[in-house]
């Protein structure tokens, strides 16, 4: 027999949740200035600073004060992502007077490196010593050496936690998913979660053989929203009917029909790369109550990387495509499942556990988002002022 238990809806009160968001706006205070002091002189920096820090500072406060997790989290990873795009594309026209770049922008290295080349570079770089990616080592717009230490740094904290907490395309298709109220397609083969690992380990020997980032060079959906190669030969238009093409169907209209993240659970090999090195490293978890669950399928149906199943219900445990975004968590009618802190055993306190996790994933995700949202803000209102200016 299920024991029937109250959900916890507010684990904090009036009192003790500002306390407890107090630590995150002193470090979002310091961090999202990025330790430039224009953030604070030059008015619409100032103004772009202020307003990132207060939404972000609204969103964790929320998270704490009304126990739910997932639609604060969206706010921020579909806002980052939309942001992302505009102020890269804009850098872009800025440096190159075009969201494509050509022979010259590769030979020069002038090609920003992004964490799904992580997957295609390690085994060319451990058999060559060389990184198979026309990007700037360091010391460029989205280096290769930075990039790598977040990408690093994300996967030992948060493991596939990365693609609901710093990924900056995961908000894509996660806001196609959220589009439709209705399910179209309602059961997608569960086979097809395995569609990243397959990928990953195509990219993986094929860029080894071939020396050249193949996912990124053919087959990115995320091209059509950050750059591509000029079309200037019959291969570069096919590989630009090809993003374009993934990126209708896979970051759109599939999100649309099965409200899952499709792109992200079946076609990523970053996604196949977190979850496997998430397996071992990451300390978080969500874990699922079985004594206290009444099986009543909610979780299962909601969870956009299809990482639930019947097993789940038995086992107590998501499978490994579950990216920590929290919609099981707030969705189960009986407070069953939770934020676990791996190896804590029966120490776990699910309250506790979801704080740690909260201040790791929301913290990473207002700082790497804050950049692009700044940028953003910055465009908008330079936008506005140059039109006020011309009329
Ligand atoms: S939502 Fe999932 S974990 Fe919660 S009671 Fe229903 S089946 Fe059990
Ligand atoms: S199992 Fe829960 S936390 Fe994990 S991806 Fe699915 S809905 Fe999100």
């Amino acid at each position: 027999m299920c024991k029937q238990t109250k959900p916890v809806r507010r684990p904090f009160g009036r009192i003790t949740t500002p306390l407890l968001a107090l630590p995150m706006a002193l470090l979002l205070a310091v961090l999202l200035s990025q330790g430039d002091p224009a953030c604070f002189m030059e008015p619409d920096r100032k103004f772009a600073y202020a307003a990132v820090w207060i939404l972000d500072m609204w969103l964790f406060y929320k998270m704490l004060r009304t126990g739910k997790t997932d639609r604060y989290r969206a706010v921020l990873f579909i806002a980052f992502a939309l942001a992302l795009s505009v102020t890269f594309i804009s850098r872009m026209f800025e440096a190159r007077g075009a969201m494509t770049f050509n022979h010259a922008d590769l030979l020069q290295c002038e090609v920003p490196f992004c964490h799904i080349v992580t997957t295609m570079i390690l085994i060319p770089a451990a058999l060559s010593d060389s990184i198979i990616f026309p990007g700037r080592i360091e010391g460029g717009f989205a280096d290769i050496s930075s990039m790598l230490v977040i990408v690093f740094g994300a996967l030992l904290i948060m493991g596939r936690g990365f693609c609901s907490w710093g990924c900056f395309y995961g908000g894509w298709d996660d806001a196609f998913s959220r589009l439709s109220k209705r399910k179209r397609w309602k059961n997608p083969p569960a086979s097809l979660r395995w569609g990243g690992f397959a990928l990953l380990l195509l990219v993986a020997v094929t860029s080894a053989s071939m020396l050249s980032p193949t996912y990124c060079d053919w087959i990115c959906p995320f091209k059509a929203v950050t750059e591509y190669e000029a079309v200037e030969s019959v291969e570069a238009g096919l590989k630009a009917i090809i993003f374009i093409s993934l990126f209708l169907v896979l970051v759109i209209v599939l999100p649309i029909v099965t409200q899952k993240r499709t792109q992200c659970a079946w076609f990523c090999p970053m996604g196949a790369f977190c979850s496997s090195t998430g397996k071992v490293l990451s300390p978080y978890q969500v874990r699922i109550r079985t004594d206290t669950c009444l099986k009543c399928g909610k979780c299962i149906r909601v969870c956009p990387m299809g990482a639930l199943d019947k097993d789940s219900l038995e086992t107590g445990k998501a499978t490994m495509g579950c990216s920590l975004c929290g919609k099981c968590v707030d969705v189960c009618p009986n407070g069953s499942i939770s934020y676990h802190v791996r190896y804590s055993g029966k120490a776990n306190k699910p309250t506790l556990s979801r704080l740690l996790f909260l201040y790791s994933g929301f913290l990473f995700l207002a700082v790497f988002s804050g950049g692009s949202l700044q940028q953003f803000i910055l465009l908008l209102l330079r936008g506005v002022a140059r039109l006020t200016i011309q009329s």
